[in-house]
């Protein structure tokens, strides 16, 4: 029988208390402290036992204690309180409304944000980890800014799994199933009141049917299709069974549903509601791409353009944000999987199949030529694309480098905004009372950090006491509830009332268990975890959670070693491993511990954000320099370990960085915690603390990412959509063309002779002229750009973080040809060198690298000097 938990608010509640639906309907409530206070004193011990889930509280509240609430006056004043505060902040202007530009450069007036999953809260669960946790995050944070986004996803039957382990420590999953109208969620509905489908067509001529339910995510609204409708067949209704279930065709028809029945339920949406259409997109992740393929259909069906006019248009208003390092976790398919699908009687001669085959095409030296890779065609749909933090930009220019050949990596068009958190979801509530309290400007403004530092260090320490006691009081309750699940009688569990202790240095690691993560890397040298676990004068405690994913065998073998490890009698008060990380739970770590500790294998994680949420509640970092912490570790906010990210040899690898890290926790992070002044306080460590909040809590905030995003990419990617928009279209009709013609051409660009004078006594503050004769190929001057490309180079002549600079001319030679020319002055001192090459330049590409077109010197016609002085 199915599990279903079923509520409708309308029935059950007395006229006085219908405001409770309007707060509940909106998520806003999932970090909002007054209307969670609100819910709580509806029934407080109900509360405790729901899982502060508000909808099944009101789902199974007694009606005479409703009566008796609606009678209460003190309570309908405090709903009265709560239900006018929701709708000054849905209807306030915030910083988004407050921004400059206006005309073709204001900010976009709606961006529609894809994702395949989102953690708004525990009690939705629908997200695997850390990129529908970061998804939840951009929305709320997006709501609390004003910025104007309508996101866009599934809505799973079965969300994703919860975790509970065997006797043997071995995970089990289950897939509790959710009722949607038990949900905060409502039907989308059109002006009739009939519900809202969208219909996208499958091979065979068959149709796959999507109604959609809308969230309110504080002022953003959530659109979630749902393919469990009548009029799907029974495998139609299952495409949307659970998060990222089943293989192959089960995926694709996922990301069909999501990118373009996303597309269509967006334009249903801003029907209905009136709300302005998008101008940008933002695609978190490849597997929504398929949007673009809707919206050139649209713009060939409706504006008549071709499909390459259509496709410049669309990629002017598209980012595309890449997560992931690892080449295994790029989303592909078989390449005849695609082309069934979008081929056949299922295709439209608008979006031609071979058009879309190319697009997802790894045409690059290394490329594998059966597949179709997502995020390849994410990147030749969007005009512009991020990784999640500088390093992964790096690495992700590097591993895409290929689409841009002949390029320097650094050139790649690839950016990066770094991830951030949403404190209203993870910061502690005595943290953001403290804060109120003590420095009431950061909490009102944002800004004014540093005034954490005259916060009084027994303050801060009193309150890191409550919330490590608190993590230790639900860390016991799960792992009683835990041994119980594994048959374990009460007798045998009386252990646990003492299990971890609140006054010991705590270790706080979580995280999903794929092998780059090294869940198992603390058991490296077990005997020296023990004697760190019980050292009797500066004993560490590690609190441990973690989901394998469902058909990973290997990452389920790691939970079972940890497990085994935290069974065994000596050391059982004093490491546990608590199943089911869900947010509750994670949040609970987030707060409770006093380190967070992150040990991937450099550079494999794209950003990381646990450690984040940890430091904004005053924790230390004690982390490989990976992702985030890369970029903003500074000697002061925690400590390093070392990668031996060189070392071809994993198992050596481990063994050197896991003795590394035992060292540190020993002789730097215990040494510090437990080193007490005459008042009880460790004073450096709280010097430490103060530092970290000071200095990281501006940056990792995701209103510091919101606004990247705004400034570096939405806005942006709006101005070139309505360049490209502009005149029916004239701008992508005219870039389409000029397209065609330097593409047609290039075979014919090429750099003829090269020549330098100025070289013979070079010393710093000279000039080096460079004057070429370059072959358009018949293209106009205006096409292109001939640049010199000059500084310092290595032993090998690479040019090392060079300079650009456009040479100017354009004027025919005698013999053919055209010369330019050039002055490069020598800024400093040391070894040298330049290059010349040619680009195709048009004032609506977003760079010199966008075509991925370049001419070059035939031979390596640089020159390389020796000293300048
Ligand atoms: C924050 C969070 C994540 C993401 O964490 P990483 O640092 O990227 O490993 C995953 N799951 C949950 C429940 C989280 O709260």
């Amino acid at each position: 029988m199915k599990a279903i938990r079923r509520f409708t608010v309308r029935t059950v509640l007395p006229e006085p208390l219908r405001g409770l639906e309007e707060l509940i309907l909106n998520l806003r409530w999932s970090w909002h402290h007054e209307t969670l206070d609100l819910f709580r004193s509806v029934d407080p011990a109900l509360w405790e036992a729901v899982g502060h889930d508000p909808v099944r509280l009101l789902g199974e509240v007694p009606a005479d204690r409703l009566a008796a609430l609606s009678e209460d006056r003190r309570f309908l004043r405090r709903l009265q309180d709560a239900s006018d505060d929701l709708n000054d902040y849905l209807t306030a202007p915030r910083w988004y409304q407050g921004l400059a530009g206006s005309g073709e450069d204001a900010p976009p007036r709606a961006i529609a944000y894809f994702s395949p999953e989102y953690g708004i809260t525990a009690a939705l669960p629908q997200y695997s980890g850390g990129l529908g946790i970061l998804a939840g995050d951009h929305l709320k944070t997006a709501s609390d800014l004003g910025v104007p986004i309508i996101a866009v996803g599934l809505l799973y039957r079965h969300g994703y799994f919860s975790q509970s382990l065997s006797p043997d420590g071995w995970q089990l999953e289950h897939y509790p199933a959710i009722d949607p109208n038990g949900l905060p969620l409502r039907l989308l509905r059109d002006a009739s009141g009939a519900p809202v489908h969208v219909t996208i067509g499958l091979p065979q001529g068959r149709d796959l049917h999507a109604q959609v339910w809308l969230a309110r995510v504080g002022r953003v609204p959530q659109l979630l299709l749902d393919s469990d409708v009548e009029e799907n067949d029974q495998a139609n209704r299952d495409i949307t069974d659970r998060l990222y279930g089943g293989g192959g065709d089960h995926r694709l028809l996922q990301e069909m549903l999501l990118g373009i029945g996303g597309v269509r339920a967006i334009r249903a949406y801003c029907e209905i509601s009136g709300h302005p259409a998008p101008e940008v997109f933002h695609t978190n992740e490849g597997h929504a791409g398929f949007l673009g393929l809707e919206r050139i259909r649209e713009l060939v069906s409706e504006a008549g353009l071709t499909f390459d006019e259509a496709l410049e248009a669309v990629r002017a208003g598209t980012v595309f944000t890449t997560h992931t390092p690892v080449p295994a976790g790029i989303d592909r398919f078989p390449r005849e999987l695609v082309q069934r699908y979008f081929g056949g009687v299922n295709e439209t001669p608008d979006v031609p199949v071979h058009r879309v085959l190319e697009l997802g095409a790894e045409s690059y030296p290394d490329g594998d030529r059966t597949v179709f890779n997502m995020a390849v065609m994410g990147m030749r749909l969007a005009q512009r694309v991020n990784g999640v933090s500088e390093l992964h930009g790096r690495v992700s220019r590097e591993m895409f480098g290929g689409l841009w050949p002949g390029f320097d990596t650094s050139e790649v068009p690839v950016g990066s905004v770094t991830n951030g958190v949403h404190a209203g979801t993870w910061v502690a509530r005595e943290i953001l009372d403290l804060a109120a309290r003590e420095v009431p400007a950061v909490v009102e403004s944002g800004r004014g950090w540093d005034g954490v530092r005259v916060v009084p260090a027994g303050e801060i320490w009193r309150v890191r006491r409550v919330l490590r006691e608190r993590l230790v009081h639900d860390a016991r309750r799960r792992l009683r509830e835990s041994w119980r699940q594994r048959g374990a009688s009460e007798a045998e569990i009386a252990w646990i009332d003492d299990a971890l202790d609140p006054d010991v240095l705590t270790i706080g690691f979580a995280r999903r268990v794929p092998s780059y993560k090294r869940l198992t890397l603390m058991l490296r040298d077990p005997e020296r975890l023990r004697e760190l676990l019980l050292d009797p004068v500066r004993p560490v405690q590690i609190v441990i959670a973690g989901k394998a994913h469902p058909a990973d065998e290997g990452g389920k073998r790691l939970i079972q070693e940890i497990v085994r490890f935290a069974d065994d009698e000596d050391v059982r008060h004093r490491i546990v491993f608590l199943p089911d990380y869900d947010m509750a739970l994670g949040r609970a770590l987030v707060q409770g511990c006093d380190v967070w500790m992150n040990n991937p294998l450099r550079p494999l994680e794209a950003c990381g954000t646990s450690g984040m949420k940890a430091a904004l509640n005053g924790a230390l970092n004690l982390s490989v320099r990976d992702g985030w912490w890369d970029e903003w570790y500074d000697g002061q906010n925690g400590w390093a370990i070392p990668s031996a990210d060189g070392l071809a040899a994993p198992d050596r690898r481990d063994a050197l960085e896991a003795a590394a890290m035992y060292e540190l926790i020993e002789d730097h992070v215990a040494v510090t915690f437990y080193d007490r002044d005459s008042a009880g306080l460790p004073r450096r460590w709280l010097e430490m603390v103060k530092h970290t909040i000071a200095t990281l809590g501006p940056r990792v905030l995701a209103t510091r990412m919101l606004r990247d995003y705004v400034e570096g990419y939405y806005t942006p990617a709006a101005r070139s959509a309505r360049a490209m928009a502009a005149d029916g279209y004239a701008g992508a009709r005219a870039l389409a063309a000029w397209k065609q013609r330097v593409l047609k051409a290039w075979p014919g660009v090429g750099v003829e002779h090269v020549e330098s004078s100025g070289e013979d006594s070079p010393h710093v503050g000279a000039r080096l002229s460079i004057r070429v004769v370059v072959d358009l190929g018949g293209l106009d001057p205006s096409d292109a750009a001939v640049e010199a490309v000059y500084g310092r180079v290595d032993e090998s002549d690479a040019l090392i973080d060079p300079a650009y600079l456009e040479l100017a001319g354009g004027d025919p030679v005698d013999g053919g040809g055209l010369r330019y020319v050039g002055e490069v002055p020598l800024t400093r001192s040391g070894a040298f060198g330049y290059s010349v090459r040619v680009v195709p330049r048009h004032r609506l590409l977003a760079g010199r690298a966008e075509m991925g077109l370049i001419a070059l010197p035939p031979a390596p016609h640089g020159m390389t000097n020796g000293d300048l002085r």
